[in-house]
């Protein structure tokens, strides 16, 4: 059962998996839907909470408009219709983490209906988005069992739900289709996503019937799932147990399951009642949000090129991969930084390797996101030219461009300073290596025997002795002759 595999034949013939989604993600405010009190991420404990997060009476809670925005902005992005009033509702309900009794959402009339998104050239329906407050975090003490504490911090965070329509047909697909909502909402910059401090959550239905049946069969939520590598995984053992159940005419039961990361398998956490009664109705103390196609038209120019058109032109007017292309536009800003040294220094491949190898590298070393990258597209781009003119080796390179990071200076301001230029010059390449060769005769002797990494080794300490600056293809060109 634990057999993550299901596409072993016997069942992918009989039966065809549904699958729907149900993302949440907490938008990038500085301040939560309703009240002015912050949004920061790992505050101490229930310091960023006021009245009007906990409902008392006598509060009245004030619409976020940067929240509506950000939904918008997804909206168009997911190519959804955008009707011109949405409606916050009461959805009413007890739990521990929701002081107030009820949480505001919208229900009826929400933000956006009836997008899509395309995932492999697959158009999956997006059903609708609407926005809400999150509600306070439980935390259940490692130490008594019987003692839960609450962090309501997060209480009133401004939360988008984005519902699918049940239209994704396998495992694989419903990650893919996660991994392209992500980068799409971290592109227009609506949400950090981050999975591991809760801005991303899914949830998952899932149901099976036969190929020839027209009628869905019964499907069973999953919950608890922190990343998208588990939303895989969960989904296919529900997958195959759906199928066993069903193959051996016993039926599945509607209910909610929790994915266990530990054993791999999901548990039933509770049945599902049959409609809840969550007692909706307009929330009285906010009215009718009206969206004129002005505000819309205006926000769209905020975004600009989509996320989706921005990746296609890349491919064509930059010629590069895949890959490359969607490392580069992953985030706006990095694909901004892309297209301005590339508007530099026209070689476009070479410019991607250099960021997507050696400065997110140090980006990433350096805890610096590339918002705040200290060296401006010009100065990176003349670094790149000076190596790949063969002023400076890229091993220099990779020196200079740390050296820009500490001292703000240009590649060229340093490679001057630092006499870095590039040893062309023959004659003295072969000093160097009549010297290494000289120096290292047990590595000429390895060669002699028929070691050919000791070649590697040589252009290395002649490298090392002109301190990065010879010529590597040159060396060894000239390290060759020496050792026939
Ligand atoms: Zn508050």
């Amino acid at each position: 059962m634990a057999d993550e595999s299901i596409n072993n034949g016997f069942y992918e013939k009989k039966y065809k998996i549904v699958i729907g989604l149900e993302i949440h993600v907490e938008l990038l405010t500085e301040s939560k839907m309703f009240c002015s009190c912050s949004t920061k991420f790992g505050e101490k404990e229930n310091s960023q909470i006021c009245p009007v997060c906990f409902g008392m009476p006598g509060t009245l809670p004030v619409l976020n408009y940067e929240a509506i925005e950000l939904g918008i902005k997804t909206a168009l992005t997911l190519n959804c219709r955008i009707p011109s009033e949405c409606i916050f509702v009461r959805k009413s309900y007890f739990y521990p983490d929701l002081p107030k009794n009820f949480q505001i959402s919208q229900y009826s009339q929400p933000l956006a209906s009836d997008g899509y998104l395309n995932v492999n050239n697959k158009k999956i329906g997006i059903r609708r988005v609407h926005l809400e407050e999150d509600t306070g975090k439980l935390i259940h003490s490692e130490k008594n069992e019987n003692v839960s504490l609450i962090d309501f911090n997060r209480s009133g965070i401004p939360l988008m739900e984005i519902v699918t329509e049940p239209e994704i047909s396998s495992p694989e697909e419903a990650e893919d289709f996660l991994l392209k909502l992500k980068k799409f909402l971290k592109y227009i910059e609506v949400s950090d996503c981050n999975m591991e401090e809760g801005s991303l959550r899914c949830d998952a239905n899932i149901s099976i019937k036969p190929h020839d049946s027209k009628e869905l069969g019964i499907k069973t939520e999953i919950k608890n799932m922190n990343s998208f590598k588990s939303v895989r995984k969960a989904l296919s053992f529900e997958a195959n147990r759906h199928m066993h159940l069903l193959n051996e005419n016993n039926k599945v039961r509607q209910e909610t399951r929790l994915w266990d990361e530990t054993s791999q398998t999901t548990d039933s956490m509770r049945i599902k009642e049959e409609a809840h009664d969550y007692r909706y109705f307009p929330e009285p103390d906010i009215p009718p949000v009206r969206i004129s196609r002005d505000t819309v038209e205006k926000i769209s120019l905020k975004i600009g090129e989509l996320p989706s058109e921005r990746e296609k032109r890349f491919f064509e007017q930059y010629n590069l991969s895949g890959y490359n292309v969607s490392v580069i536009t992953s985030e706006k800003k990095l694909a901004d930084y892309f297209e301005e040294t590339a508007s530099f220094y026209k070689e476009p491949k070479i410019v991607s390797n250099w960021l997507q190898t050696v400065l997110l590298g140090i980006l990433k070393e350096k805890n610096i996101s590339i918002n705040t990258c200290p060296i401006s597209p010009k100065n990176f781009a003349e670094l790149i030219e000076l190596v790949d003119l063969k002023k400076i080796t890229a091993t220099s390179g990779k020196e200079v461009l740390l050296e820009m990071f500490e001292t703000g200076k240009t590649a060229s301001e340093i490679v001057k300073d630092r006499q870095l230029v590039q040893i062309q010059d023959k004659d003295r390449i072969e000093e160097l290596v009549i010297e290494v060769i000289n120096e290292n005769s047990s590595a000429v002797k390895d060669y002699k025997n028929g070691k050919e990494q000791a070649v590697s080794f040589l252009v290395g300490m002649v490298m090392k002795k002109s301190r990065g600056k010879a010529d590597p293809v040159k060396t060894k060109e000239i390290l060759l002759k020496k050792l026939l």
